[in-house]
C-alpha cells in the first residue's frame, strides 16, 4: 500500500498525522475539518489536543492488509498518559501504572470504514451498532481518548455498571453524546457494551442520577475549553450536562 503521512494544519501550527490510503485519509481529514471542527464540543476537544503540542497519529489500516482492525486508541507512554496521582496495580505479571500527568504521544487505529467494521458490528454484543457508530461519532470518541492521553488526564477506573466498562469509556461516551446532541441526534449512546439508547436526552434527568454530577464536574475540570464552549446559553446543545451542572437549568431552546 501507499503510505502517506499528511499534515493537517490548523492556524498554521497544529498537526495531526494521518496515515493510510489516499481515499481513506481524505475522508478522515474531511470529517475532522468539516464535522468535528465545526461544532463547539468537537472544536474544544481539538483545540485542547493542539494546545499540548504533542503528536497524534491516526493510522487507517486497509481491509486488504488487516480485516480485523476496529477503532482503538493507544498510548505511547502509559504512565505519562495517566493523571498524576493515578495508580493501578499491575495484573498478571504486568507493571504497576503510576500516572505522571505529563501527557503522551497517542495513536488512533481505524479501518477503512473509519468506524466499527460492517461485518463485525452486528455480530457481537460488545459493540454498539447504531447512529453512534457513524464514522464521525466513532472518530470523535477516539479523539476524546487521545485528548486525555496527550494531556495526561486518563484515570481508568472500573465502574459498578459493567456495561459502561470503565471510567474513560464513560467520559468518551458522555462528551461524544454532547457532540451528537449538538448535531441534532436525540438517540444517544447509553453505555459501552450494549447498543442501548439512553432513556432520555434531558440533561436534568442525567444529572440527577447518582455519581453523574461528580462525573460532569471532573470532565469540566479536565477539559477547560469544553467547559468554556458549553457552559453558556449562547450555544444550544439539548444534552448539555455541563451547563445543567453549573447553571442549574438546561440551555434555552
Ligand atoms: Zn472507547
Amino acid at each position: 500500500m501507499t503510505t502517506t503521512f499528511i499534515k493537517v494544519d490548523y492556524m498554521n501550527k497544529h498537526r495531526i498525522f494521518i496515515n493510510g490510503e489516499p481515499d481513506s485519509v481524505e475522508r478522515c481529514v474531511s470529517l475532522i475539518n468539516m464535522w468535528v471542527w465545526w461544532s463547539y464540543v468537537g472544536r474544544a476537544i481539538l483545540e485542547e489536543i493542539f494546545d499540548v503540542h504533542k503528536i497524534l497519529k491516526i493510522n487507517i489500516v486497509p481491509y486488504t492488509e488487516n480485516p480485523n482492525v476496529e477503532p482503538k486508541t493507544n498510548w505511547g507512554n502509559i504512565p505519562d498518559a495517566h493523571a498524576k496521582g493515578y495508580f493501578h496495580p499491575g495484573q498478571a505479571g504486568q507493571k504497576d501504572v503510576e500516572g505522571t500527568g505529563r501527557g503522551s504521544e497517542m495513536y488512533i487505529d481505524l479501518n477503512e470504514n473509519l468506524s466499527v467494521s460492517e461485518n463485525k458490528c452486528p455480530t457481537i454484543r460488545t459493540v454498539a451498532c447504531y447512529t453512534y457508530m457513524r464514522p464521525e461519532f466513532a472518530l470523535m470518541h477516539e479523539l476524546v481518548h487521545a485528548n486525555r492521553g496527550m494531556r495526561g488526564k486518563m484515570q481508568t477506573h472500573s465502574l459498578p455498571n459493567q456495561d459502561m466498562w470503565n471510567s474513560e469509556e464513560e467520559i468518551a461516551i458522555l462528551i461524544t453524546n454532547m457532540l451528537m446532541s449538538e448535531k441534532g441526534v436525540t438517540a444517544l449512546r447509553k453505555d459501552y457494551r450494549t447498543n442501548n439508547v439512553m432513556d432520555s436526552d434531558d440533561p436534568a434527568k442525567f444529572i440527577e442520577q447518582e455519581g453523574n454530577k461528580d462525573l460532569v464536574k471532573q470532565i469540566a475540570a479536565d477539559h477547560p475549553k469544553l467547559k468554556r464552549n458549553t457552559n453558556t446559553n449562547a450555544v444550544h446543545i439539548p444534552f448539555n450536562p455541563i451547563f445543567m451542572c453549573f447553571q442549574g437549568k438546561p440551555t434555552a431552546a
